[in-house]
């Protein structure tokens, strides 16, 4: 598996994949991998021409990544929570000509043009939510991975053979994490689907059973599992560390994890998919926890610059680890691509600071980009998706917030069509479905209002600070965005 950066000697009989379905040990993958990369060939598979893989944590996902790493195929990760029109747009976005359906084994010609990319050895195209109303895809080459395997090996102190957990779905870039450490440290993944997950006893079991020590998660992942008496050391045993990334890690998530897991290490990591899953790491230890509140996000990986902008306040990222662009999205790599020294940057969007030692913070947002339970939403995606909604003008959503930022709820309020008089409730709920059927559940608002305008800015945007005024001053309990 040697272009499957696998750099160590592995045990051919340690246990590689624990999918949902079945256990794959290091030799029935590399098995597994050559049979699907005929298979694959026979199909018409070509370098630098992405190839979908759909599902939700089979073994055979993993199966199929390897397959395309080794031949130079950018794989297109899609987890089945998208409905089926967002998959059909991040198909024909992407200009995939393969789907592999992991759940069945099969693959599936989506169309008869080849068109190799522009950008050649690429990894892979991970989607993100886009602000016109249509994912953006990021293209990751494998340079970037390589130097994310060999940070997550020299870095993280995660032993030789770390076992992962596996929360996040193959879509979100998160996941990553696990693959490409298990990939290129030797490890091994535990792959939990969603129906385990939900079941906090099941779910605890698989990973003391599996001896996961490395947890990967979201801080809102691993928050809600504070409500569980068995999340703790007893009970996971084997769990030696927490990585976590995606959104702000608060001291309270430390301090509940420093008792529950008092020999473990928790190591903050931060960036975003556009820069291969993460930029800066620090572990969290007393020192740390008792000097900063809010917490920093680290230092730069090595290789990779990281610096906040003087005149926006902005952190900017500079290195391999940076992605080659968005795919037929020149408008906006112009926007937030540049070159410095002759390597890629890349401008967050994040406001932030690095202080005299070199140490980051990450304070938030510049645009309206927000975490839901650690899914990344732009609000302008789902407005654009409420224009498209029968006898809707036009609509827009606001986030709302507990008191220390986290974000709790969407709300979206909606303009009907001047034709479009006589709504009720039942066109709300029929508004309802249709937008399930073009954004994934995690962005549908829970709660939409129709109402006769909405209040504009100076500089003519939709005024979403004004918006969640008039909600909290309707709802006295909710906190103002
Ligand atoms: P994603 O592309 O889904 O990984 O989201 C990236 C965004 O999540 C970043 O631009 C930040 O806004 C936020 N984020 C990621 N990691 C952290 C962190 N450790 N602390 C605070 N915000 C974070």
């Amino acid at each position: 598996m040697q272009a499957c950066f696998v750099d160590q000697t592995v045990d051919r009989e340690r246990d590689a994949i624990i999918g949902s379905d079945q256990i794959l040990t290091w030799a029935q993958l590399e098995e597994e991998s050559d049979i699907w990369i005929r298979k694959a060939r026979e199909h018409g598979a070509q370098r630098d021409v992405p190839l979908v893989i759909l599902g939700h944590k089979q073994a055979s996902f993993i199966v199929a990544i390897t397959g395309c790493l080794r031949l130079g195929i950018p794989f297109v990760p899609i987890d089945t929570i998208y409905p089926s029109e967002r998959i059909q747009r991040i198909c024909d976005i992407s200009k995939s000509t393969l789907l592999f359906r992991a759940d069945q084994s099969r693959f599936e010609k989506l169309n008869e043009i080849v068109t190799p990319l522009a950008e050649k050895q690429l990894a892979y195209m991970m989607f993100t939510s886009g602000s016109t109303g249509e994912p953006k895809g990021v293209q990751i080459g494998v340079e970037s991975v390589v130097e994310l395997g060999s940070w997550m090996r020299d870095s993280f102190g995660l032993g030789d053979h770390p076992v992962f957990m596996n929360q996040a779905p193959f879509s979100f870039d998160l996941s990553v994490y696990e693959i490409v450490g298990t990939l290129y440290l030797g490890g091994t993944c535990v792959l939990n689907s969603r129906e385990v997950i939900s079941n906090t006893e099941k779910f605890y079991v698989r990973i003391r059973d599996h001896r996961a020590t490395v947890w990967v998660s979201t801080p809102s992942f691993a928050y809600q599992q504070l409500l569980s008496r068995d999340f703790n050391q007893k009970s996971l045993p084997f769990i030696t560390t927490f990585l976590f990334c995606g959104e702000v890690l608060s001291t309270g998530l430390v301090k509940h994890i420093r008792q529950r897991f008092p020999n473990s290490n928790i190591i903050n990591t931060y960036g975003p998919t556009e820069a291969t899953v993460a930029t800066t790491s620090i572990f969290i230890d007393d020192v740390i926890l008792n000097e900063y509140d809010p917490l920093p996000v680290g230092y730069q990986k090595p290789g990779t610059k990281i610096y906040c902008d003087s005149h926006t306040g902005e952190l900017c990222i500079v290195g391999n680890n940076v992605m080659r662009g968005y795919i037929n999205r020149e408008d906006l790599n112009a926007t937030k691509m540049f070159s410095q020294d002759g390597k890629r940057g890349f401008r967050t969007g994040d406001s932030g600071f690095v202080d005299e030692n070199g140490l980051i913070f990450c304070s938030g947002r510049l645009d309206d980009q927000i975490k839901l339970h650690g899914y990344r939403i732009e609000l302008s995606e789902i407005d654009a998706a409420l224009r498209e909604l029968p006898g809707v003008l036009t609509g827009a959503t606001i986030a709302l917030r507990k008191s220390d930022g986290t974000v709790v709820r969407l709300i979206s309020y909606i303009v009907p069509s001047a034709e479009n008089t006589k709504y009720d409730d039942l066109d709300l709920e029929r508004w309802k479905e249709k937008l399930s059927n073009v954004i994934p559940n995690y962005m549908i608002p829970s709660e939409m209002i129709v109402c006769e305008a909405l209040p504009m800015s100076a500089n003519d945007k939709v005024d979403r600070k004004a918006l969640t005024e008039i909600y909290a001053k309707h709802n006295l309990d909710m906190v103002i965005s």
